[in-house]
């Protein structure tokens, strides 16, 4: 079933890239993982997935240790300075640096591994949950303080757009963060470049693409519906 679901994905996007005018090839496909067994995730590796991501570190350390070397680890839930040791000696990027407390505990914790961790800026574009995200005026000061580290590099913006069904409030909430995206290139130096744009999930990933998105986010379309929420 999952490597069927791939196969209508990977058309699907492929389409929506050529309506659009995009390079399908810009688009990156992340499979998120949270809830499925390792032998889930091996069947999407088996088909030709590299890139996975959790959004719980305690779900993502376990499989990081076991699953394949080559895989590519994306974190992206909420994280806690407390939990960003466990993840600095394997992930490969975290999209959801929210402050520069996070950036502070990173570049330590990656030195001592010597390791270079990717990072992508959340900004809470839905207005709704505090939690998720920074808001869009504190974007300058993070960077800014990014600008000065050796083991993060920036890549660019994720965004959760509002669960609604309205469409056109999902494409506003995209369309501010390219817009944000694009303000921020300013601060671009050696080891931050806004190119990435990590905006997408199963229920909205077309309007994302539409929108400008570089890395969608899905789990839903590719492994089904997960039997809890979380
Ligand atoms: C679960 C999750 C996704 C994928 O959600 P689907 O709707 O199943 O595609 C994407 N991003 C984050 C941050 C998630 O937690």
């Amino acid at each position: 079933m999952i490597r069927k679901n791939l196969d209508i994905l990977d058309q699907t996007i492929r389409e929506i890239c050529t309506n659009c005018g995009r390079d399908p090839k810009e688009v990156q496909l992340i499979a998120v993982t949270k809830t499925h067994p390792e032998e889930t995730i091996l069947e999407a590796y088996d088909a030709g997935l590299r890139n996975f991501g959790e959004n719980k570190v305690q779900e993502l350390v376990p499989k990081m240790e076991k699953l394949p070397d080559d895989i590519i680890w994306h974190m992206v839930g909420t994280v806690q300075t407390n939990k960003i040791k466990d993840l600095a000696g394997r992930v490969d990027w975290i999209h959801s640096i929210s402050k520069v407390k996070y950036l502070k505990e990173l570049e330590k914790r990656a030195a001592r591994v010597d390791r270079i961790i990717r990072v992508l800026i959340q900004v809470n574009i839905s207005g709704e949950d505090q939690k998720s995200g920074c808001e869009p005026e504190d974007i300058a000061e993070i960077l800014t303080y990014a600008a000065g580290l050796k083991q993060v590099t920036v890549h660019g913006l994720m965004g959760m757009a509002s669960l609604t069904s309205d469409r056109d409030v999902i494409r506003e909430q995209f369309r501010t963060l390219r817009l944000l995206r694009d303000e921020h290139r300013r601060f671009e130096k050696e080891n931050i470049r806004l190119d990435e744009l990590s905006i997408g999930m199963s229920g909205d990933y077309d309007i994302a693409i539409e929108e400008g998105a570089t890395m969608i986010r899905l789990g839903t379309s590719i492994f089904g519906a997960r039997d809890y929420h979380v």
